[in-house]
């Protein structure tokens, strides 16, 4: 090469470089704007992967979900009994790989007698669709089982008379993942006052099992821009779900 033709060759290959940056810029804005959009989460941001179906994790707990949930009955253990329409057990899939656990019923949930089914919930639907899963293929479940009055948070008495049923779900269950949504399950769960801020983004361990914490939806719907770290979580959570 002579001394004109390299600096022209410098130049082309610094010129391809920052193309490719921008390339590979926007096709991540673009996938992260598309995720993080309500109109939709991208069906493809994830590809899909081919996995022969892991056989169900041995359960640690001779029960169903049904006797749990039997046990549990037309539950009066707190305070929380007086004001609400319906216990919201939990729904989805009893031998599910991934389960998410939310605070507490809200009104739409109360009303239903399911979880995750109001505004949050569909942002919910559409985080799980976004990393090629189903709610039909999850479990969806939360902290506390009746809602609180005026959807105020959960008091500590609540959470700890009505945990040892979703401590239960989660021994018959038995995932590969846990996806604790909010500073709730998130504490809750790992016995821990971290703000979710610092939890969120990796993985800890619940009774040998991953638990990713993440922003709760409802939090999304308020601050859009935290859509972006959630989306970086759950990727990871794919992740996991494909490798184990
Ligand atoms: N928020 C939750 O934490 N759980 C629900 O089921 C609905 C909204």
């Amino acid at each position: 090469m002579n001394s004109k033709s390299q600096p022209r060759a410098l130049n082309q290959n610094h010129l391809l470089l920052q193309l490719k940056d921008l390339v590979t810029g926007l096709r991540h804005h673009l996938e992260e704007e598309r995720a993080m959009g309500l109109e939709g989460w991208p069906k493809s941001s994830v590809p899909p992967r081919k996995k022969a179906p892991s056989p169900p994790p041995a359960s640690p707990s001779s029960l169903t979900l049904e006797e749990v949930r039997e046990e549990l009955g037309d539950c009066r253990r707190c305070k929380l009994h007086s004001a609400r329409t319906n216990i919201v057990f939990g729904t989805g899939n009893p031998r599910a790989r991934l389960v998410f656990v939310g605070e507490g019923p809200g009104r739409d949930e109360d009303l239903q007698g399911k979880p995750f089914v109001g505004l949050a919930g569909q942002l919910l639907t559409k985080i799980i669709q976004a990393i090629q899963l189903t709610r039909e293929e999850v479990y969806i479940a939360n902290i506390i089982k009746c809602r609180p009055p005026g959807n105020r948070n959960p008091e500590p008495d609540e959470i700890r008379t009505c945990e040892p049923f979703l401590v239960k779900q989660l021994e018959v269950i038995r995932p590969k993942l846990i996806c604790a949504l909010g500073t709730f399950a998130a504490q809750t769960l790992l016995k821990t006052e971290e703000k979710i801020s610092l939890l969120r983004g990796r993985f800890h361990q619940y009774q040998g099992i991953s638990l990713m914490p993440t922003y709760h939806p409802a939090y999304l719907l308020r601050n859009p821009n935290f859509k972006r770290d959630v989306w970086e979580d759950m990727k990871k959570i794919k992740k996991e779900y494909d490798r184990l």
